[in-house]
């Protein structure tokens, strides 16, 4: 993999964060001449090459030496060519690069650095007008978007195992740290959950914990050696280590304090945050409050995956008219959470805890799915062949382009050409068809709306 650009776009500061390490010097001043520099890393659970193709050129002679020979042949052997850009600016000499680097075109990634806030990220996506079909915004200086561009390489490169040992000098346990945190994304077994359980206060969530945590069940077995207080609990289940979050109404106080825990909306909110998937406790023989709205409102604004639990199963008559009327309950109640799965669960006997566990599994490997901008874009055109968005006189509604800007929560970005008065009902026919065509089926999408003209 090689990361080429011009001078000072911050290929040495991306390069140093990818091999973690100061070794590339970065310099403020344009035009500094380096050779090539390459460090053998760890990304995802694969071992690369990553080449700051440095400073090309002298600036005085920029076009003419803008890619050394050195350089040059770097590119060619490359897998993957990560493409530098500052938001901040767009010079000729990227133009030229562009021209240049046409003929790697396939393995070619764009990211656009110095994206340090949010309105130099909506800047990055203009760069898309360039030719790109999709582009990482970053903040090399700051690590923003970092892992999703590590993501992107992972997909491009070959896949080619982790070597047990990396080097014979000894350089293993280096190597080691060298992991960006993208490897604990990658959709390898064994990656971690963790778990927020909300609901009020006696619907069944110390009974659950008990049994996933606790010693009595067959299924799950306690992990030793839990250290951050925060976490209530954790368990193994299907290789994956699952973490209770500490959580609102958990914790075996008096009564009184635990209903004062849970009306603290704020406590929930904050292990919602920290959560991959909620899991929302209902007591099937009981009511839903107020509460439990804000936190399904905010389940949805945060874009984590939720499964709804009628906990004491086992107090009704096990029919699947039951099932029926519970759901159509719930649904009724919870209509922002039309998509999330809705499962009978008896914490006390046990009944509904696997169907649980692999739920969240799926949630979790949906939040964590990623689509190129080419396959959605293909979609999309599908989308409004199959139902045109609605026109008339005085409105004439195009989409322009479509992009997944990041997982996790999962998220798009529509170009349109007026965002203005644009038709609810048609932005809700495109988010439904982004679930139904790309399985994000029971997690909360985003699609944004974004001018293009
Ligand atoms: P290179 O010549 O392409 O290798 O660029 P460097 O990595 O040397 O960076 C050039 C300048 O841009 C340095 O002053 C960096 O500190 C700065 N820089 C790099 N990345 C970022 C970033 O994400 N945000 C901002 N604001 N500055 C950055
Ligand atoms: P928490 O306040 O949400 O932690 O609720 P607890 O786990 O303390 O449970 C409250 C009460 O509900 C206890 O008496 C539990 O035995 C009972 N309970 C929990 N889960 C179930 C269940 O699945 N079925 C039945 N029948 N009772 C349950």
């Amino acid at each position: 993999m090689a990361i080429v650009g011009r001078p000072n776009v911050g290929k040495s500061t991306l390069f140093n964060r990818l091999i973690r390490k100061r070794k590339s010097i970065t310099d403020p001043t344009p035009g500094v001449t380096r050779d090539p520099v390459s460090e053998t890393t760890i990304l995802g659970n694969r071992k690369l090459e990553v080449i700051d193709t440095g400073g090309l050129t002298e600036s005085r002679e920029f076009l003419d030496r803008l890619i050394t020979q050195r350089s040059f042949s770097a590119m060619e052997q490359a897998d993957v060519l990560v493409f530098v850009l500052d938001v901040t600016e767009l010079t000729p000499e990227d133009e030229e690069f562009i021209n240049r680097l046409r003929q790697f075109r396939d393995r070619l990634i764009l990211a656009v650095n110095k994206v340090d806030n949010p309105t130099r990220e909506l800047e990055a996506y203009n760069f898309l007008s360039l030719g790109f079909d999709s582009v990482f915004p970053l903040s090399a200086a700051h690590g923003a978007g970092v892992e999703e561009l590590v993501e992107e390489i992972l997909r491009r490169i070959p896949q080619l195992p982790v070597p047990e040992r990396i080097s014979e000098d000894g350089n293993d346990q280096e190597s080691q740290i060298n992991r960006v945190t993208a490897d604990k994304e990658s959709e390898s077994d064994g990656f971690d959950i963790s778990i927020a359980l909300l609901g009020q206060p006696n619907t069944g969530k110390s009974t659950l914990i008990n049994r996933l945590t606790g010693a009595d069940t067959s299924i799950v077995s306690p992990v030793a050696g839990t250290t951050r207080d925060v976490v209530q609990g954790s368990f193994e289940y299907k290789q994956r280590t699952f973490r209770i979050l500490d959580t609102a109404g958990i914790r075996r106080k008096s009564r009184v304090e635990e209903d004062l825990e849970y009306y603290s909306v704020n406590r929930a909110f904050k292990s919602i945050e920290d959560a991959d998937v909620v899991i929302l406790m209902i007591d099937v023989d009981k009511g839903l409050v107020e509460q439990d709205k804000k936190i399904a409102a905010q389940i949805v604004k945060k874009g984590r995956g939720v499964v709804l639990a009628a906990n004491k199963w086992d107090t009704l008559e096990d029919t699947p008219n039951t099932l029926r009327a519970v759901t159509d309950r719930i649904r009724f109640l919870f209509p922002v959470l039309e998509f999330a799965p809705i499962l009978p669960l008896s914490a006390l006997e046990g009944q509904g805890i696997p169907k649980l566990l692999n739920t969240v599994i799926q949630l979790r490997t949906q939040l964590e799915k990623r689509i190129d901008t080419g396959t959605l874009n293909n979609a999309l055109a599908r989308w409004i062949e199959r139902t045109p968005p609605p026109q008339n006189k005085k409105h004439r509604w195009k989409l322009r382009y479509i992009t997944q800007v990041s997982k996790h929560p999962v998220q798009f970005i529509l170009f349109v050409n007026k965002t203005k008065g644009f038709p609810e009902s048609y932005l809700g026919y495109i988010r439904n068809s982004i679930r139904r065509e790309f399985g994000f089926t029971n997690i909360p999408i985003s699609v944004e709306l974004r001018d293009r003209r």
